[in-house]
């Protein structure tokens, strides 16, 4: 079994080892795990209900005020089309995610949740800590009945988003408005301990210092040593166009040395993601050898990443290529990590 680094160690193989030494230490953790080497990816769409939000993080180019021009909701209509056409596609989940509507509350996002179980079977990853956190506040509910409430009605699991980067310090400044560490985690405890998996994110490359990147990895850690629940971890960079914090891109090899010490760090979660979204196919294929064994999802929508200027496309046929290119074998799997075809 692989011994546990402490943040100590963390600091250290940063400050000491280069990219390609960082990589392999990853890569030999990731052949351990994962030795059929095989790269999976999932096939789904993006549904973004609303883009009003209340919110108004500085790095979000997505979000709208209530009346703004190009403000939406999403009507039944527009989630039946999208669904239909990602089910013809070949896709098995959507990933449903939308801003802090103000004046929307849990019947909204039930609604949603039946229409869809009603029309399609179709797994529904949806709503990420920050906005169960503000629809249980809206509707005045604690975060377990809201989860029950949105569980009943048709969820199957959560991403992980809006967790950029746990630490108070970096929220505090990039996301005031948004639920602290502690809620964030406190959502997926209970999400978890009801019995749904999530995923795990890491926005980073804008703001933060590599002590703020290792207490978010340590608190993730920590909550999967406790529930278990985390299916996997998708670490990215902070894309500036558009938004309101100026710095400049973080670098590929920036990237790449998170990501592999990502896969170092935790030992308890078996799934390590590549983005393409952010990165493009050619850094997305490298990160293969830098700890990643997944490619994330075919996205046949995606709008918050494209907000900000960033639009790679890449079609499921691309995808296979770009894995078998590399020397892997590709295989769908399901929001489980289930192998499917
Ligand atoms: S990142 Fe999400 S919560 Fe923040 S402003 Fe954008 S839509 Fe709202």
């Amino acid at each position: 079994m692989q011994k546990r680094i402490s943040e100590k160690d963390a600091r250290t193989l940063l400050k000491e080892m280069d990219l390609l030494q960082l990589g392999m230490l990853a890569d030999n953790i990731k052949k351990k795990l994962h030795p059929e080497n095989i790269i999976t990816y999932v096939v789904d769409r993006n549904v973004n209900y609303t883009n009003i939000c209340v919110s108004k993080c500085l790095f979000c180019a997505f979000h709208k005020d209530l009346g703004a021009s190009g403000a939406y909701v999403i009507s039944k209509k527009d989630i039946f089309e999208k669904i239909k056409e990602t089910i013809e596609l070949g896709g098995t989940q959507i990933l449903l995610q939308g801003g802090m509507h103000p004046e929307l509350t849990i019947d909204f996002y039930t609604d949603i949740l039946k229409y869809i179980k009603n029309n399609f079977s179709i797994h529904i990853h949806g709503f990420s800590p920050p906005e169960i956190s503000y629809i249980a506040k809206k509707s005045s509910l604690t975060i377990k009945d809201a989860l029950i409430k949105l569980i009943d009605a048709g969820l199957n699991s959560i991403p992980g988003g809006g967790a950029e980067i746990l630490s108070d310090t970096i929220r505090n400044r990039i996301s005031p408005n948004k639920c602290g560490k502690e809620e964030w985690l406190n959502v997926m405890r209970r999400a978890h301990k009801l019995g749904l998996k999530s995923s795990a994110t890491m926005m980073f490359g804008h703001i933060e210092k590599t002590k703020h990147i290792i207490e978010h990895l340590k608190a993730i850690r920590d909550l999967q040593d406790e529930t278990g629940g985390f299916t996997a971890f998708i670490p990215w960079t902070f894309q500036p166009d558009n938004t309101k914090i100026k710095v400049t891109k973080a670098t590929a090899a920036e990237y790449l040395k998170i990501l592999s010490l990502s896969r170092i760090f935790l030992d308890n979660i078996n799934n390590i993601q590549a983005s393409w979204v952010t990165q493009g196919d050619k850094i997305a294929q490298t990160a293969l050898f830098f700890g990643a064994n997944d490619f994330g999802s075919t996205m046949i929508e995606e709008n918050v990443v494209a907000a900000a200027g960033v639009k790679f496309r890449l079609p499921k046929e691309e995808i296979i290529r770009l894995i078998k290119e590399a020397g892997f074998k590709p295989a769908q799997r399901d929001c489980f990590y289930n192998i499917i075809a």
